[in-house]
């Protein structure tokens, strides 16, 4: 596994890219094996920002496997994260307060990249029923929240980037 994932990080480390992005985690021991291996420091070049996926419970926010936002925070920052992130399960709303959460447990770049709304199972098909301009409409509040970059992720697509980009520019 480690063999096959340092060469997935040489590949496209090569290739050119500017940061590698280690996303829709779920566990964290998983995930700060991960990191370790493809951070700055182990592949020698570029930045690594790694993103987890969290359920909300409460008011709080736990991967699948029960691990806390502070605890996910602290282990992927130890483990050599450059930058941290949410990404998947979440729509825009609970992003915001996740990425407030987070703002306050770490310096580094924060990723957000919430679904486009909470899904919805119609015919066997999993939907999506946000639109781009409602997804758009919390950009701005995630910024606020100290977010240093935005995506998107389950049921957005091209239009819901470029959406993103007008609301923020
Ligand atoms: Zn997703």
């Amino acid at each position: 596994m480690e063999a096959a994932f340092k060469d997935q990080a040489r590949v496209l480390v090569e290739g050119g890219v500017h940061f590698l992005i280690i996303e829709t985690m779920y566990a964290l021991e998983e995930a700060v094996v991960v990191v370790a291996l493809h951070s700055a420091k182990a592949q020698g070049s570029v930045p690594v920002v790694a993103s987890m996926t969290f359920n909300k419970v409460k008011d709080g926010f736990f991967t699948m496997m029960g691990e806390s936002l502070e605890e996910v925070v602290s282990s992927l920052d130890q483990a050599g994260a450059d930058g941290l992130g949410a990404n998947c399960t979440l729509g825009t709303q609970d992003m915001i307060l996740l990425a407030e959460k987070m703002r306050k447990l770490t310096s580094k770049p924060i990723l957000i990249q919430p679904n486009a709304g909470k899904p919805v199972l119609k015919d066997g098909i999993t939907r999506y029923e946000q639109t781009p301009e409602e997804f758009a409409a919390d950009a701005k509040a995630i910024r606020a929240a100290g977010v240093d970059m935005i995506g998107g992720c389950c049921g957005t697509d091209p239009n819901f980037i470029r959406e993103l980009a007008r609301v923020l520019e």
